[in-house]
C-alpha cells in the first residue's frame, strides 16, 4: 500500500490506529459493571497533564488496522462495545460504527468531544477537558457527562459544562485516580449538597482489571 493510499483509507475511517482491544468490565459511569469489549484508538492532542494513557497520544505508534479486522475481533466477545482512546473522534468513526451496528452490537464512545462527532452511537459518554472544549453537537447528544475532578476548580468547570449539555444527560463527578484520597471526600460532600450529580468511580482499578 502506498503512503497516499494509506492516508486515503485513514481519512475515510477504514484504517484506524489500534492501540489495544480487550474484553473486560466497564468500570465507570452509567454502564459500570457491564461486560464490554474495549477498542482503544491511538491519537490525542488534548494534553491533560494527569492523563493515564499518555502512550496513546502519538497515533504513529499504533498499528493502522482495517476497521473490518477490528469488527471481526469485537463480534467474538460482547454485545457491548466501548470505543475509547486517546480521542477516538480524531478519526472518522462512520465505517467502524456502521459495521459494528450491522452485527447488532451496542456501541458506546468515551470522548472529550473536542472533535466533530462522527459515527452512530447508542451511548455517548462526554468527558470534557478545559484545554479543548467539546463541540455544540456533542453537548446536544451526550448521554452522560463525566467530569474528572483533580482539584477544586473542577467543580466550577463541572457546573459550567452541566449548563451546556441536554436536559436528559446524566451528570457524574469522577475523582482523578492519583488524587482520589483527597478528592473523594470533596466529591461526596459536593454530591450530597448538589444531588443532580452522581459519583463515578474507576471501579475497574479497584477490581484490578484493565
Ligand atoms: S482527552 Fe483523554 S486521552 Fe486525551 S489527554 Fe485527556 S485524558 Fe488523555
Amino acid at each position: 500500500m502506498t503512503k497516499s493510499e494509506k492516508q486515503e483509507l485513514i481519512a475515510q475511517g477504514l484504517l484506524l490506529p489500534l492501540m489495544e482491544e480487550f474484553y473486560t468490565i466497564q468500570g465507570e459511569g452509567f454502564h459500570k459493571g457491564t461486560a464490554a469489549y474495549f477498542i482503544r484508538l491511538g491519537g490525542c492532542d488534548v494534553g491533560c497533564h494527569w492523563c493515564d494513557v499518555k502512550e496513546s497520544w502519538n497515533a504513529e505508534l499504533h498499528p493502522p488496522t482495517m476497521a473490518d479486522v477490528i469488527v471481526d475481533h469485537a463480534t467474538k466477545y460482547s454485545k457491548t462495545i466501548v470505543i475509547t482512546g486517546g480521542e477516538p473522534l480524531m478519526w472518522n468513526m462512520d465505517p467502524l460504527t456502521s459495521k459494528l451496528k450491522e452485527n447488532g452490537l451496542q456501541i458506546h464512545i468515551e470522548t472529550s468531544g473536542a472533535y466533530q462527532l462522527t459515527g452512530t452511537w447508542d451511548w455517548i459518554c462526554l468527558s470534557p477537558k478545559k484545554l479543548k472544549l467539546p463541540t455544540e453537537e456533542v453537548y446536544e447528544k451526550a448521554n452522560e457527562l463525566k467530569v474528572i475532578v483533580y482539584n477544586k476548580d473542577d467543580f466550577r468547570f463541572a457546573e459550567e459544562q452541566a449548563a451546556k449539555v441536554n436536559k436528559d444527560c446524566i451528570l457524574y463527578l469522577q475523582p482523578e485516580w492519583s488524587k482520589r484520597d483527597k478528592v473523594v471526600p470533596e466529591i461526596v460532600d459536593y454530591v450530597m449538597a448538589n444531588p443532580k450529580w452522581k459519583v463515578s468511580l474507576q471501579t475497574h482499578k479497584y477490581l484490578n482489571i484493565p
